[in-house]
């Protein structure tokens, strides 16, 4: 693909290349069948300064760009989807608070979070009856004299039993959205309860648990941001989040054509290998221009976000392309291999779990279109 790359964003990708290949490649099948959360990885990743990419090195970040950003995660989830959210969901909350925090703030938490002290961040958005509507979230915060009390419930959180800190939205007063603050919590803070793990279909290696909050007390310096800018915050953090939703979708396509091309070669019915039948040709063709097609809305998106103009649209587009490309990419490679594919024998099959779920979270395919729709249409 033309895509002339700096020097820098060439030694992210390699160096997220080489650790995914080498490190985590290798353990993929068995953390999906064990479901195992690889902290070892993770320290790993913060190690090689890819759980802030896109973060200044004055908090221990790679300050390497958001399309750098973008090919991290595409070869951290060629090899396994799983760690790549948990990956994902690190890097925007250290972005999201040294974009929103207080100098305090910044140091205490960024720092931490790219060193790996923290091990990971997680983003507490979604309620149990709150999910593509988060304006509706009943979750509270109550003003005392020296801080915030929390109660409520959050739900579907990747990372809650393994983040050193959270950042969570509450309902503070005032009407609809604006009544919405950020707050962070950490880890241990008593009211704090983590519960039990979802059974997923895929990303079994990650983390996705409830978290209750039950008069959970933080101190006044806990809120992030303005007091009534929560929402701004959140829908803020999800764009760029879409970047890398959109990012890991394509590397497990990726990973997917990849296997399909190199079965298609070596598979053989009809006395020749099944690569020979236009059939076959036509779908490893529809699935590469797919995946080309995916990097550069994504790409696009990314080095918008990098100058600092807006970007939301095209993210949303990123990110409804490449999902649903990487979900029809992941099926063909699961037709490609025929039977075969249909076991654990082969990781097409996980692929398939795996990618699922990316036309679901950070906002489903449908929030993308409203979205998109909304901003064309205004
Ligand atoms: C594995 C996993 C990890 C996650 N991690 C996090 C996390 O770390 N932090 C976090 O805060 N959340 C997380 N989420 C939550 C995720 O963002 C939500 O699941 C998602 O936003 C959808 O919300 P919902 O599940 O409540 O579905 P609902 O909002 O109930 O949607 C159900 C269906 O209705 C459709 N729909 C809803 N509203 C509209 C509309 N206006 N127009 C058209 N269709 C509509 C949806 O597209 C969907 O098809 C995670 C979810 C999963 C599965």
């Amino acid at each position: 693909m033309l895509l002339e790359l700096s020097d820098t964003q060439e030694l992210i990708q390699r160096t997220a290349r080489d650790f995914a290949t080498r490190e985590i490649r290798p353990k993929a099948a068995e953390l999906d069948k064990t479901e195992r959360f690889p902290d070892e990885l993770v320290r790993g990743l913060a190690e090689l300064g890819l759980l802030g990419v896109n973060v200044s090195e004055e908090y221990g970040g790679a300050a390497a760009g958001v399309v750098a950003y973008s090919l991290a995660m595409i070869e951290v989830a060629k090899a396994c989807a799983s760690t790549a959210v948990t990956m994902a969901v690190t890097n925007m909350v250290a972005e999201v608070i040294e974009r929103f925090g207080s100098p305090e703030q910044r140091q205490e938490h960024v720092t931490k979070i790219t060193s790996g002290e923290h091990l990971t961040g997680a983003f507490a958005l979604s309620e149990p009856g709150a999910g593509s509507d988060p304006g509706s979230m009943t979750t509270t915060a109550r003003e005392t004299d020296d801080g915030w009390v929390l109660d409520g419930q959050k739900q579907w959180i990747t990372n809650g039993a393994y983040a050193g800190v959270f950042v969570v939205w509450a309902r503070t007063g005032g009407p609809g959205t604006k009544g919405i603050s950020c707050f962070l919590v950490e880890r241990g803070t008593p009211g704090l309860t983590i519960g039990k793990k979802e059974d997923k279909l895929g990303l079994r290696a990650s983390n996705t648990v409830p978290l209750t909050f039950d008069n959970l007390r933080v101190p006044r310096s806990a809120l992030l941001g303005e007091l009534g800018g929560g929402f701004k915050i959140a829908m803020m953090a999800l764009d760029g989040g879409r970047i890398g939703i959109g990012s890991q979708a394509i590397g497990i396509a990726d990973a997917a054509q990849a296997e399909s091309v190199r079965y298609a070669q070596e598979r053989k019915q009809f006395g020749k290998p099944i690569a020979d039948f236009q059939a076959i040709q036509w779908m490893l063709a529809d699935n590469r221009t797919e995946l080309d097609a995916a990097k550069l809305l994504c790409w696009r998106a990314a080095a918008l976000k990098e100058r600092g103009v807006p970007f939301s649209q095209e993210a949303s587009m990123a990110k409804v392309f490449a999902s649903e490309a990487a979900n029809r990419i992941c099926n063909r490679a699961v037709q490609i291999h025929g039977g075969y594919g249909y076991t654990r024998e082969f990781p097409v099959e996980r692929y398939l779990r795996d990618v699922r779920v990316t036309t679901i979270y950070e906002g489903t395919s449908q929030i993308q279109r409203v979205v998109i729709a909304r901003e064309l249409l205004s």
